[in-house]
């Protein structure tokens, strides 16, 4: 199990996590409804940060220090003892980072049905930060054809999708990244019309009128910080800004200030911070949608795979420095 240890300030460390190792003979208890799951493939996500503070006023409940740490996962039900999960079916939800779970609240477990679509994709592509990108993009920016999107942090878990999706949409999109290898998946496999490395650049506010000499129409903000103060220079009349994320302020204590707000006004931009979770009316459509554009291989997903839980915590620690090159996704255990 990985256990977390006590709540943080700044960046989070691998020491704020333990490796607890035990013997324990584990059933899903008569009458209580339960499953026990093999965890196949566990996700590493930014929010799970926010988790790791003693703020009780957010849209999910801290991590409780000395217990193990909940995530999203991919499992195999070994036991159960609720009519509606069998042995041997494979399930995506809430699970915990061990390699066996006791699942009490099985309500929003998804069933896979296997069809050739690799099952870690039900942590990545078909789940959580996919559907992210799908609820944000078409809900919150309503894409048009011919619009101009910029995306950061745009080769990752969520980025990658939003910017393969609004392309299928007829749209021009830039993203950045943290690295030029990043850059080069955006450009050379994931279909964007430009990318550049944010890290080398002194001034982002020329950069964006160097990629957009028009103007953003839509900015897909997973970042926050000086990246959304430049954007907010480079919106066009009428553009809109869905605020995913601010990785870039998550282990600050004092969030840096914006000071180009009043562009909102004079360009009359909409902004909108949302959860993909206010949104899971969409998700069967979502599925269809995302699983039919890459059957038809119309997009491709990139992971970053790591071997064994005990990897766990410095991949989660990896994601507030860039080290993950696509989704970070953990294999607990093979298939
Ligand atoms: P990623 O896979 O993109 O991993 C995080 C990435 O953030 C890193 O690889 C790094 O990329 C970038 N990053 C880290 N630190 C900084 C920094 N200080 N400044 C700028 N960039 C930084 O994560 P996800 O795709 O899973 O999540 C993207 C965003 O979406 C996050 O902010 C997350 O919290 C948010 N989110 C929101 C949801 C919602 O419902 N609103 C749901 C899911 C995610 P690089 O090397 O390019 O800098």
């Amino acid at each position: 199990q990985v256990i977390f240890k006590q709540y943080i300030e700044g960046v989070p460390k691998e020491t704020d996590m333990e490796i607890k190792v035990s013997k324990t003979e584990l059933k899903a208890p008569k009458g209580s409804g339960a499953i026990l799951v093999k965890n196949l493939y566990l996700s590493c996500d930014p929010y799970m940060r926010g988790r790791m503070r003693d703020f009780r006023g957010s849209y999910i409940p801290p991590f409780v220090p000395g217990q193990v740490i909940e995530g999203f996962g991919v499992s195999e039900v070994v036991h159960s003892d609720n009519p509606n999960f069998k042995p041997r079916e494979l399930i995506t939800g809430l699970t915990g980072w061990e390699e066996y779970s006791l699942i009490q609240k099985t309500e929003q477990l998804r069933k896979i049905q296997q069809d050739g679509i690799p099952l870690s994709y039900h942590v990545g592509l078909l789940g959580m930060p996919g559907f992210t990108a799908y609820a944000g993009l078409y809900e919150v920016c309503s894409p048009c054809k011919d619009e101009y999107v910029f995306i950061s942090a745009a080769s990752g878990a969520v980025g990658q999708l939003v910017g393969q999706l609004a392309k299928l949409h007829g749209c021009y999109v830039v993203g950045s990244a943290g690295s030029n290898q990043k850059v080069d998946l955006l450009k050379n496999m994931l279909g964007f019309d430009e990318a550049f490395n944010y890290k080398e650049e002194l001034d982002l506010d020329a950069v964006l009128k160097r990629y957009f000499p028009q103007g953003i129409d839509i900015y897909f903000d997973n970042v926050g910080g000086d990246m959304l103060d430049a954007a907010l220079l480079n919106m066009r009349i009428h553009g809109r800004i869905a605020v995913c994320g601010m990785v870039s302020q998550q282990n600050l204590s004092d969030a840096k200030g914006i000071h180009n707000l009043f562009n909102l006004i004079t360009r009359r931009v909409k902004m909108q911070g949302f959860l993909q979770s206010d949104h899971l009316d969409l998700y069967p459509r979502f599925l269809e949608d995302v699983t039919g554009y890459y059957k038809q291989g119309k997009i491709v997903y990139v992971e970053d795979m790591n071997e064994g839980l005990e990897s766990a915590p410095a991949a989660f620690i990896g994601l507030f420095s860039g080290k993950n090159v696509g989704k970070q996704v953990i294999r607990v255990a093979r298939e």
